[in-house]
């Protein structure tokens, strides 16, 4: 059967592989500081607090579901991230893991820079004060106007993924009588997964221009010939939830013979090169991420190397981390609804949101793990799949989690490390309404995108 095929999706319960099931946690009340924001633990009563706010009574003030951000720990992670890197190297957080006004505010208090990757990212942006030549616009198929808004405003740096873009952008920019910096984005052969990667000669995919058969390098030409855009320099990203440095040292590797070829053929040294982000989070206890000062310092340790023995001065480095950023920073708040056990299988809960606030699960097998949070509980585990409310099979929220076998109705639960790729990638399924992000800090909660409301969905039907 086609998995991708079938009309229940391509996770209907009949054709899920088995996973494999791991022994259930000594103590299911013991919050792994690995997957949780900062500042969660349990107060006296053993409810879940972030913060320094329970999540009963956010879950009170805002309903539920709802994505609870700590900013307390996007902040420090943020901090984290620029100080690893230092004044020589710049880091630009990926607008698309998140990107709301309060988080664009956080990013230039902490002194970060910002990836866009289209018009709507880009006003979202500009409108939340960013400096635009602090802002890098991407995507493998900017319109006209997006690229016309982008030079207007002024943006810092056009990572350019096409040969009809190294065109295009150069003459909108000439139409305007700027000259826009660009760099190009490359791909390298390097397909980077969790904890291995695989180095080819030829990538098959939409974004970059190929390294291989010297198609990067005739990009690179016609680029300089442009009066309209000034090569600052190469990109690559090479893929997401990376463990293995292994990858970036390929990587690293093969964007630094490109400068070189460029440097023996042109006599330019390229100033910057820009190596992507694709940094892993912990899903789940099993995962073992690096910190931003063990990642900066392999980073520039690789560049360093590569480029003294290709006797190029060392261009400035910079990275994109969304995920490593925004990531660990939110849980998704919940509400059990049902609980079905089904004999010898697994129990499945229902919570009151699903694939419309979370489709990593459906839509790439993603690994999460669940814990009941407003109260503590002696019960024996039980092996459950956190489901939704969406009309699908495969609305699956956390395949296999252990929660207390004395779950009930009413009871809730959250599902951590939800801030990357959640409420940016959420939907309307169903028509249902997409949950709020609420931010605590310090014993104040906010709201800073609000929850959506059935007034919000019909103003866009117009009947
Ligand atoms: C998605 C993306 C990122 C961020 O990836 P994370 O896995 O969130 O770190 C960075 N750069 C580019 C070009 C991307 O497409």
């Amino acid at each position: 059967m086609s998995r991708s095929a079938h009309p229940a999706g391509p996770r209907h319960a009949d054709v899920l592989p088995e996973g494999h099931y791991s022994a259930p946690p000594s103590d299911l009340n013991v919050l792994d500081p690995k997957v949780w924001a900062q500042t969660v633990g349990r107060d006296g009563d053993g409810v879940v607090t972030v913060g320094g706010i329970d999540v009963k009574s956010l879950a009170e003030e805002y309903g539920t579901p709802a994505y609870i951000l700590d900013e307390t720990d996007f902040r420090a992670r943020a901090r984290a991230w620029r100080s690893a890197f230092g004044g020589d190297a710049d880091v630009f957080y990926a607008g698309k893991a998140f990107l709301s006004r309060a988080v664009v505010r956080w990013l230039h208090e902490e002194g970060l820079n910002l990836d866009v990757c289209s018009g709507g990212e880009l006003a979202t942006a500009l409108s939340a004060g960013m400096p635009a030549e602090r802002i890098a616009f991407h995507g493998n198929n900017k319109s006209s106007e997006e690229i016309h808004r982008a030079v207007s405003a002024g943006v810092g740096r056009i990572v350019l993924d096409s040969f009809q873009e190294i065109v295009r952008v150069a003459h909108i920019a000439q139409s305007l009588g700027r000259r826009q910096r660009v760099q190009i984005r490359i791909t390298v052969g390097v397909e980077a997964h969790t904890h291995e990667f695989i180095a080819t000669a030829h990538e098959d995919q939409k974004f970059g221009i190929p390294l291989a058969g010297g198609v990067a390098a005739e990009a690179v030409r016609r680029a300089l010939k442009l009066d309209g855009i000034e090569l600052i320099g190469i990109h690559s990203h090479i893929g997401s939830q990376i463990f293995d440095m292994s990858g970036f040292e390929v990587a690293a590797h093969r964007v630094v013979g490109l400068l070189k070829e460029v440097r023996d053929e042109h006599g330019v040294e390229l100033p910057e090169i820009d190596l992507g982000g694709g940094l892993g989070i912990a899903y789940t206890s099993d995962d073992d991420p690096r910190e931003p000062h063990e990642i900066a310092k392999a980073l520039t340790e690789i560049v360093t190397r590569e480029c003294e023995a290709a006797k190029l001065r060392t261009p400035r480095i910079s990275v994109e981390p969304g995920r490593a950023i925004v990531g660990p920073t939110a849980f998704t708040l919940y509400e059990v609804g049902t609980i079905k056990p089904l004999d010898g299988l697994r129990t499945y809960v229902s919570v009151d949101g699903g694939m419309s606030d979370n489709i990593r699960t459906a839509l790439y097998d993603a690994e999460y793990s669940v814990a009941l949070v407003s109260r503590t509980s002696d019960a024996e585990p039980m092996l459950a799949r956190v489901v939704g409310k969406h009309c699908e099979s495969g609305d699956i929220v956390v395949k296999e989690g252990f929660l207390p076998s004395d779950l009930a109705p009413g009871d809730l639960i959250a599902v951590p490390a939800t801030g990357a790729y959640c409420r940016s990638m959420a939907s309307n399924y169903n028509h249902v309404l997409r949950p709020p992000v609420v931010a605590v800090a310090d014993g104040e909660s906010r709201v800073i995108v609000r929850r959506e409301t059935e007034d919000d969905l019909l103003r866009l039907d117009v009947g």
